[in-house]
């Protein structure tokens, strides 16, 4: 496949880049968490990430990282996000573990892969209130802009869209899955902590990979 591509090597800023995110925002992200949960998931989050931020090393990979960052919320990391992201990143990292180059369709797999593992280990569906509404609805949006045609650049913005839309969509939803569900009607009128988090790394991923990517000649754009 020809097309933007970067290299597996210097995917570390990514991972970075989702860590950092996570690290600026976990206080708003408890905050939220108070309003329909036990206001942890800010704080939880942010030990995970910054825990598997001291375990890489200036020449771990693009799939090294997002390995450590799985196995470091799956092992130490409690609540549901640990299991719930630790799966998401031990996914994506299995399917491009060999690669050299990142290329749009390679993401495109490795979404599915974490979103899918998500969807099973979970059971939360779309419009369950939950980072699932999140997820779905930007791994579609990718997919659907790379079948259109688009570039792996144009796939990532429309991605980060609807991942925001997404987590907009939680606010005038009631959870039927997890801690918030017990609030019933009361769960209505906030978005849902998890999909918030969700949004923040998805476009994360978005705007890094942007940065790293390599245009071919074929989509150099005319000057
Ligand atoms: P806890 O609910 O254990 O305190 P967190 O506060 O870290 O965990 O995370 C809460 C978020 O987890 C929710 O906002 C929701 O998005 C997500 N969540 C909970 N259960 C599920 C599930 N079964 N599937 C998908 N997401 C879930
Ligand atoms: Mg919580």
């Amino acid at each position: 496949m020809t097309g933007a591509t970067f290299p597996a090597s210097r995917g570390r800023a990514v991972v970075e880049a989702l860590i950092g995110t996570i690290d600026v925002n976990a206080m708003l992200l408890s905050e939220i968490d108070g309003a329909i949960g036990d206001g942890d998931h800010g704080v939880n989050m942010r030990k995970g990430f910054t825990r598997a931020r001291q375990k890489l090393t200036p020449t771990t990979d693009f799939v090294g990282c997002l390995e450590i960052l799985g196995d470091t919320l799956l092992t130490e990391i409690g609540g549901s996000m640990g299991p719930l992201y630790g799966t998401f990143f031990e996914e994506m990292a299995r399917v491009a573990a060999g690669c050299p180059e990142i290329d749009a369709g390679l993401f495109g797999s490795m979404l599915d892969a974490g979103t899918d593992a998500v969807l099973d280990l979970g059971g939360a569906r779309v419009g369950d209130k939950t980072l699932v509404d999140v997820l779905v609805p930007a791994r579609d949006a990718y997919r659907g802009s790379l079948a259109m045609g688009g570039s792996f650049a144009n796939a990532l913005d429309g991605m980060a869209r609807a991942a925001d839309q997404g987590r907009d969509s939680t606010r005038d939803m009631v959870a039927r899955i997890g801690r918030a569900s017990r609030l019933g009607e009361r769960s209505r009128g906030v978005v849902d902590p998890g999909a918030t988090s969700c949004a923040l790394l998805l476009t994360a991923f978005a705007m890094s990979i942007r940065e790293l990517l390599s245009v071919t000649d074929a989509e150099v754009p005319a000057t």
